[in-house]
């Protein structure tokens, strides 16, 4: 039997050679800046080498990390990512979900170049400067009518955390103390900091942590291949949506918020609601006096073909979360957009301690804001909205030959946003189980075809940046379509 836990007291627990081969002696001074030669392969061994000893990835069971060959990317350009041995991939996720208009986008570059040569950082608690007031004004104008202010953060879990808390405190001072409580869907995704694990549904990621997490109301993923109601969509009326109604109308004295992913619950494997499901949520959001937080972190910035997922049902929430593709994948940053309801809320004497007490010492990093106003810069100059709709029916359309493999439970597509479940039976729905990896080696033979791709569980997922060409996204398909193929055989 093999044990997990290397520990040397331990008979039973003697590390293996690979275990073994990654643990190197400490460096001294001299060796700690060695790793660019002229020789691509000597370079990739050294990075390599000096990953596996000193690097903890996100998400990664660094167990298996440690016996594979990492790829080292040294380089973009477009569409693609560059390894250290020069060999060049097809980046299909947008480097997890965040590139907009390809790597290395000239005005995305010269627009940081230029504020590197201004202002790198100054702090934002006391002191305001011109690239967040300027995104600041230019988001307010594009979000939903009625989002007015804007709060920096610098990730989708800070985004989310900060607007839970604002509307926790909101009710706090404006007389309505009992509603403490949240309400979010199964299957959510909103970050892995503690509070946004606490609205989260993936128990795959965060069961561990159950001890941890404050107390939410759950309602029921419309996920409508797997129908938790055992319904069929659309005879079944929106029946999850009525469920939902009815568990805010029992809770609704204690509710402060309801937070949903917009259109499309991304991190569940690519969930794609029912057309007016949104709309009914924002209604049943006001009959019950709830304030309704979109977490457009994965579809904001024209990723379901829209600038915002929200605006495709009309509907306008109480707090939008952004962050992901805000810079176009350049640099960190989120906002929290809130009504003018919320804002003056929190506004009074000093002495009443009103003020929103939160804060990240990079809020509205200069860089970060530089990069975020090129962006939005590039989706007016490049028309990249129109531009995006006749790739999205090409996409659609490239796709229905995998919706053909035996496979494939269900291709799921909202824009560029796509999800496609393998099953092992495909007339019973029966998944595979997950230590089967099948997704994850889907992923592996896509590489070898160099393309990269991530799979979310049995989901493999597409997410390419919005500026791909007809011909890169018809490549993207015939790999995936090749991978799945061949992982499934
Ligand atoms: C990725 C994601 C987050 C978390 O964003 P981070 O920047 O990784 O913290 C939150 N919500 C949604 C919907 C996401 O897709």
């Amino acid at each position: 039997m093999k044990c997990k836990i290397i520990d040397f007291r331990n008979p039973c627990s003697v590390p293996t050679e690979t275990e073994m081969a990654v643990r190197r002696p400490a460096p001294t001074k001299s060796n700690t800046r060695i790793l660019m030669t002229n020789d691509k392969k000597e370079t990739n061994r050294r990075l390599a080498s000096d990953d596996k000893r000193y690097l903890w990835h996100p998400f990664t069971q660094m167990r298996d990390w440690e016996t594979d060959d990492p790829l080292v990317i040294v380089r973009g350009k477009g569409s693609y990512l560059f390894d250290a041995l020069g060999k060049k991939y097809l980046d299909g996720v947008s480097s997890l979900w965040v590139n907009v208009h390809g790597h290395r986008k000239k005005e995305i570059d010269d627009a940081v170049i230029r504020q590197v040569k201004t202002l790198a950082h100054s702090t934002f608690l006391g002191l305001t400067h011109p690239a967040a007031i300027e995104l600041a004004k230019r988001l307010v104008h594009i979000a939903p009518p009625g989002l007015e202010r804007v709060f920096y953060s610098d990730s989708g879990s800070t985004a989310v955390e900060i607007a839970l808390k604002m509307a926790f405190q909101f009710w706090r001072q404006n007389g309505e103390e009992g509603r403490t409580k949240f309400l979010s869907l199964k299957e959510a995704y909103h970050g892995d900091t503690i509070g946004s694990v606490s609205v989260g549904g993936m128990d795959l990621f965060h069961d561990i942590f159950q001890p941890l997490l404050f107390e939410t109301i759950k309602a029921p993923a419309p996920y409508c291949y797997r129908c938790e109601l055992g319904l069929t969509h659309p005879d079944c009326g929106l029946a999850c949506a009525e469920e939902l109604g009815e568990l805010m109308r029992k809770n609704a004295a204690c509710l402060a918020g309801m937070v949903i992913e917009p259109l499309v619950q991304g991190a569940a494997g690519m969930l794609v609601q029912p057309p007016g499901y949104l709309r009914r949520v924002r209604e049943l959001c006001d009959n019950h006096g709830v304030f309704m937080i979109a977490d457009e972190v994965a579809t904001g910035f024209g990723r379901t073909g829209t600038m915002f997922a929200c605006e495709q049902e009309g509907v306008t929430p109480d707090f939008m979360c952004l962050a992901k593709g805000i810079t176009g994948g350049y640099l960190p940053l989120a906002a929290t957009l809130a009504t003018d309801r919320v804002y003056e809320g929190f506004k009074g004497e000093y002495a009443d301690f009103r003020t929103f007490f939160h804060g990240h010492t990079y809020t509205a990093n200069p860089l970060a804001c530089a990069a975020a106003l090129a962006n939005l810069d590039v989706f007016g100059n490049e028309n990249t909205l129109a531009t995006l709709k006749p790739k999205i029916r090409h996409l659609r359309h490239e796709l229905m030959k995998v919706e053909d493999l035996p496979h494939v439970g269900q291709v799921r597509q909202k824009g560029f946003m796509v999800g496609i479940e393998l099953v092992r039976d495909k007339r019973t729905k029966e998944p595979y189980p997950l230590p089967e990896k099948r997704g994850i080696r889907v992923t592996v033979e896509a590489r070898k075809r160099g393309v990269i791709i991530r799979p979310l569980g049995n989901v493999i997922v597409l997410m390419p940046p919005l500026s791909i060409s007809e011909g890169e996204l018809k490549k993207l398909v015939d790999v995936t379509h090749k991978s799945i193929k061949a992982a499934t055989a």
